[in-house]
């Protein structure tokens, strides 16, 4: 085999490897998308769940919203009286953000974190 067919041998043998890192580095792209996509949860998602959370946490702590035991807006509510008890679609839009953005900071570490990976 003469110098040139040599050098041209290691040039196509270069040029595979080339192909192979472009191939696997798509691969490694496309499997980061993903796993960005599945960390995006939509925040209305977040809220409900924060919320409801919330709301478990409350129930056995012996807190009730008003109207369920008659403490209404007429009557002085009670210690355990939480106006916010309420299921989802009825809660405030204030506290509905409230909720929405209760993840945020949590959510972006997770993000950074699988970013690094
Ligand atoms: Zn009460």
């Amino acid at each position: 085999m003469d110098a040139h067919t040599e050098l041209e041998d290691e040039f196509k043998e270069s040029l595979e490897i080339g192909d192979r890192i472009m191939t696997e580095l798509a691969q490694a792209r496309a499997d980061l998308e993903r796993a960005e996509a599945a960390l995006k949860i939509p925040i209305d998602e977040i809220g409900q769940i924060m919320h409801e959370s919330w709301t478990q946490t409350k129930r056995t702590q012996g807190f009730h919203h008003p109207d369920e035991q008659g403490h209404g807006t007429t009557s002085h509510p009670c210690a355990k009286c939480h106006g916010d008890l309420v299921p989802w679609a009825s809660l405030s839009e204030r506290q509905k953000d409230i909720n929405r953005h209760a993840f945020d900071a949590v959510l972006a570490r997770i993000q950074l974190l699988a970013k690094k990976e």
